[in-house]
């Protein structure tokens, strides 16, 4: 079973992720401090890091972790007042968060997501999206379908489509999306984002696709969600 490594200073919490870690299989090995944690990065396939431990910040955590062999997800546990932290989290390289209080079952769920996007995505990337997805692109020809009929779209809007789609279930910042779509140094403004995403929501509605599956992550970005209605 993958091995989830916790860190977190508050005993409680620490507690109750790791009961429900266990109880669905996982090895759990928890870390109450910073120096803790980066000793045990390189035999984890997964980290659920609080941001505030007792001799650091957890973003050294982030750092660090991506400079190992083979590099763990990552999963932030983050209040619910630090907007900022998120963002910035999930741009230095962490893969999810949750937001405090949060239930221990929700946890393990996105563990369990987090960990099924990082597993398979060398063998069946295009398979696996293709099979879940009723939103599709080709880069090559550049062509994008819902359910399998073609949509006409933009530039931006295709480049934005494809960004999602290439990690299913992840939450890409709007700040990302512009460094994907756009490029470095582009003055794009955050309603500028939005807009383009809106006019997409409505081709893939007016094509009979779901246009939910175009997720709204208030106050952080977008993602196209692999579980529609969840
Ligand atoms: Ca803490």
């Amino acid at each position: 079973m993958p091995r989830v490594l916790v860190v977190e200073d508050e005993p409680a919490i620490a507690e109750s992720l790791g009961y429900a870690l266990k109880r669905d299989g996982y090895d759990v090995v928890h870390a109450p401090t910073l120096a803790e944690a980066v000793v045990r990065l390189d035999d984890v396939e997964i980290v659920l890091l609080d941001l505030m431990l007792p001799d650091g910040s957890g973003f050294e955590v982030i750092g660090r972790a991506r400079r190992v062999k083979s590099p763990p997800a990552i999963i932030v546990l983050s209040s619910r007042d630090d907007e900022a932290d998120r963002v910035a989290a999930l741009e230095t390289g962490a893969d999810d968060y949750v937001t405090k209080p949060f239930s221990p079952r929700e946890v393990v769920a996105r563990v369990r997501a987090v960990l099924r996007r990082a597993a398979p995505e060398k063998e069946k990337q295009g398979e696996r999206v293709a099979a879940a997805m009723p939103l599709a692109v080709d880069e090559p020809s550049r062509r994008a379908t819902v359910n399998g009929r073609p949509v006409d779209l933009t530039r931006v809007e295709f480049d934005l489509l494809a960004c999602l789609l290439s990690a299913p279930g992840r939450v890409f910042t709007r700040a990302q999306l512009i460094d994907r779509v756009w490029g470095d140094g582009f003055a794009i403004t955050d309603r500028t984002i939005d807009s383009h995403v809106k006019a997409l929501r409505r081709k893939v509605a007016d094509a009979g696709g779901d246009a939910s599956l175009l997720e709204t992550v208030r106050g952080v970005g977008y993602r196209v969600t692999d579980q529609p209605g969840s």
